[in-house]
């Protein structure tokens, strides 16, 4: 919105409308964010396509059945913020008219724009079990039997290059490791197949090193700078190298942002933005999370860009709040089946030696949340204790 624009808005004592599209982890942060810096000023509006939040992060226990991916009610959490909710899908944006459309044709104005749908998941190794990170896997429950009963000689677990998120994928593999030590099971190798150059090197030079230590402790071995490609008649073909034999072989999916008309794509799939979130070119418009073209595709990453957009558009609107652009840090808990390792680094310059995967963790902590926002994270603690609270009470 531009300062006249802006002015008449408040002067005519109403709020700026923010409309949210997601109900995600980057709408969410943007939500409470906007609700403690702009408070009064601004009118949110989240408009996801399904009614509830889908927290991912616990996905890769649930087929070891050590975990279960958790849900809450967006109804609820919009309330809580302040906010509007509505159950609709948004087609597209009409940014010049600063107008968005719903996929049943419903028109929803908006001052400024949070785009927040997220990633489409695709298909990445024809052949191989996708691991989506969703609830009731069959496929990969099947996996997961096979490995119990020692009928997988060798395992692998892999990941396409490009933009994604990796560490699940050392998760599934250590799950599995320590699933064969308690069982006795001796029979079976395990192998990750990875495009990257080191294990978990986007956390930097050492915590990829500690993170090799780590795998080779539990016998995984790790093939670097390889690329699967397709697995068929028990092989995994990769580039560059020979096949590899594999009795099941576990891949994360591709990413792609979700499209949403009106808005511009690079040729990924994803949304540009600048370093406060802003789409280059369109007033008002904020894009953050999966959906943006940042290579890392985390949830941590996804609250730091809403609390960045959230500032913009907070300061946009004369509240008194400091706009500083993103400085993007990885904070990451790796799941091994006994002690978790916390594994951080910062990924601009100019913070020196930063990259470490410890014990315990390097930043402070409420609670071992796999999901670290500024304000999500305490507010999720918040909710869980109160859905705890009657059934305590009660018993
Ligand atoms: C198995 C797994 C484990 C992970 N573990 C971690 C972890 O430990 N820590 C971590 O930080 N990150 C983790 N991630 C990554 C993290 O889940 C994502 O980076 C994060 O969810 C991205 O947030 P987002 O808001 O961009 O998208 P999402 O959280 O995917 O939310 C997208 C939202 O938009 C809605 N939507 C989609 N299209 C539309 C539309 N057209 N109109 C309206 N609404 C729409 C969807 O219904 C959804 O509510 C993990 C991911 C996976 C798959």
């Amino acid at each position: 919105m531009g300062p006249s624009a802006l002015s008449s808005t408040l002067l005519g004592m109403s709020k700026a409308k923010v409309l949210i599209v997601g109900g995600g982890v980057g709408a969410l942060e943007a939500a409470l964010a906007l609700h403690d810096l702009a408070g009064d000023r601004a009118g949110v509006e989240i408009c996801a396509g399904r009614g509830d939040f889908v927290y991912r992060p616990f996905a890769v226990g649930e087929p070891y059945g050590a975990s279960r991916v958790l849900r809450y009610s967006l109804e609820r959490i919009a309330d809580l913020c302040d906010a509007e909710f509505q159950l609709e899908n948004v087609a597209s944006v009409d940014p010049a008219l600063r107008l968005a459309t719903s996929h049943d044709g419903d028109e929803i104005p908006y001052d400024y724009l949070v785009v927040a749908p997220g990633a489409r998941l695709l298909w990445s190794v024809p052949g191989a079990t996708t691991f989506w990170g969703v609830p009731d896997e069959g496929e990969m429950r099947d996996v997961v039997s096979r490995l119990r009963e020692g009928r997988l000689r060798r395992l692998v677990f892999t990941m396409p290059g490009g933009h994604g998120w990796a560490l699940p994928a050392y998760e599934l593999a250590l799950l599995a490791a320590t699933e064969l030590e308690r069982s006795g099971l001796t029979g079976t190798q395990l192998t990750i197949v990875t495009p990257e150059e080191g294990p978990l090197q986007i956390f930097g030079r050492r915590a990829s090193e500690q993170v090799a230590e780590l795998l080779a402790e539990h016998g995984i071995e790790v093939i670097t700078g390889t690329h699967p490609v397709a697995y068929e008649n028990g092989a995994l073909a990769v580039v560059p190298g020979e096949e590899i034999e594999a009795d099941a072989v576990v891949s994360l999916p591709r990413l792609e942002g979700r499209h949403i008309d009106g808005l511009p794509y690079d040729g990924r799939g994803f949304v540009p933005v600048d370093d406060h979130a802003r789409v280059p070119d369109l007033p008002g418009v904020f894009a953050v999370g999966d959906v943006t073209s940042f290579p890392v595709k985390q949830g941590g990453i996804a609250t730091q860009q809403a609390d960045v957009a959230a500032e913009a558009i907070a300061l946009d609107l004369g509240c008194e709040v400091e706009s500083n652009p993103l400085d993007p840090v990885l904070r990451g808990i790796l799941w091994t089946g006994s002690k978790p390792r916390y594994l951080f680094g910062w990924l601009g310059g100019g913070h020196g030696e930063t990259s470490v995967a410890s014990e315990r963790p390097p930043w402070p902590i409420d609670n071992p949340s796999k999901l670290i926002g500024r304000y999500l994270t305490p507010f999720l603690s918040e909710l869980e204790a109160a859905n705890r609270a009657p059934s305590s009470a009660a018993g």
